[in-house]
């Protein structure tokens, strides 16, 4: 059995994207892996309800809101050149946010974990804007919603191959939520360079961590060891959210980190062990990207035994990827001046 509730709801296959590589696709290969390796009865299933729009206000303006319905109403078009819309994407995106909102109650009352697996992805939408396939921010709302309703503080991790720049723009000036964010660089959105680190009261609370294409896992278990858990560690989150995009996999056509899914693995357990010592193991993880149909559901199922305190239950071969080492020790260093890490 998993102890990690799965948040699903076939409504999320009706934003319909035709041949983007954000498509309906993705959450069929993984519900469809966890049937052929006979896991879908060992997971608590729930499905979600639509996320009330008062959530949806709270970050972002209603302008953009009604701008998004207005537009699938009408039959769907574009939000940006990469963003399309259908006639039921506002209430899959809806019913996205709401999937958060019910695994953050889950995870509150059952001091357990939940993984929202959804779409449209969220991490990229400003508070005014859609953009990178991405309608409304699901990680934010869910942030929002947790500090309104449950906790005084909330970490929010980022291990999607782009930065989410998104979250980053709605917490920016907070000191409630730190926000960090492991990506590639160069890459889209083209955010997310070191020197981001918030303003005001959220200064420090804005973690970038940009790597070069090709940093493997090691990089990535260095960016973990030496500067992402230690800060986590000063900050003592009563929640993490995960923003949980596979696109940093070798084989995802988006991106270039060249990870393997053992990688998925050894994060989500590093972060489990956060919420384990701080707040009773409360960690909630949401789908972002993750564009190839066979490797994400082995990532996924990663993340799940990760969390779980599992065994990994896919090891890929991986071949190291390029030394960052010195960059990594200097990016501590500068973080060290915000944290004492
Ligand atoms: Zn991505």
């Amino acid at each position: 059995m998993f102890n990690t509730f799965l948040l699903y709801h076939e409504d999320f296959l009706k934003h319909d994207t035709g041949l983007h590589p954000e498509n309906r696709d993705r959450l069929t290969s993984i519900m469809g892996y966890l049937k052929s390796e006979e896991f879908l009865d060992d997971f608590e299933l729930i499905r979600p309800n639509p996320a009330r729009l008062d959530w949806i206000k709270r970050i972002h303006e209603e302008e953009y809101i009604s701008y998004v319905e207005t537009l699938c109403s009408s039959g769907g078009g574009y939000l940006d050149m990469d963003t399309p819309v259908s006639a039921e994407s506002y209430k899959a995106a809806l019913l996205a946010a709401g999937a958060i909102l019910k695994g953050i109650d889950l995870t509150f009352q059952h001091k357990r974990p939940a993984f929202a697996l959804v779409r449209p992805p969220g991490h990229h939408a400003e508070r005014s804007r859609g953009m990178g396939f991405c309608l409304f921010n699901n990680v934010a709302i869910g942030a929002r919603y947790a500090l309104e309703e449950y906790c005084k503080s909330v970490a929010i991790v980022d291990w999607d191959v782009h930065h989410g720049n998104g979250t980053q723009e709605v917490f920016y000036s907070s000191n409630q939520v730190l926000f960090i964010s492991i990506h590639q660089s160069p890459l889209y959105p083209g955010t997310g360079n070191y020197t981001e680190i918030g303003s005001g009261e959220g200064k420090g609370y804005t973690i970038n961590i940009p790597v070069p294409p090709g940093t493997g896992d090691s990089g990535c278990i260095q960016a973990f060891n030496e500067i992402i858990t230690p800060i986590l560690h000063e900050f003592r989150p009563e929640l993490i959210l995960i923003s949980s995009g596979f696109d940093g996999h070798n084989d995802d056509m988006l991106g270039g980190l060249t990870l393997s899914c053992n990688v998925y693995h050894t994060m989500a357990s590093a972060l489990f062990k956060i919420a384990e010592k701080y707040s009773g193991g409360r960690i909630v993880a949401t789908l972002e990207g993750g564009y190839d149909l066979t490797a994400i559901p082995k990532c996924f199922i990663n993340t799940i035994c990760g969390i779980e305190k599992k065994e990994p239950y896919v090891v890929e071969n991986h071949k190291d990827g390029r030394e960052i080492y010195d960059r990594l020790r200097n990016l501590k260093s500068f973080f060290n001046r915000l944290w004492n890490i």
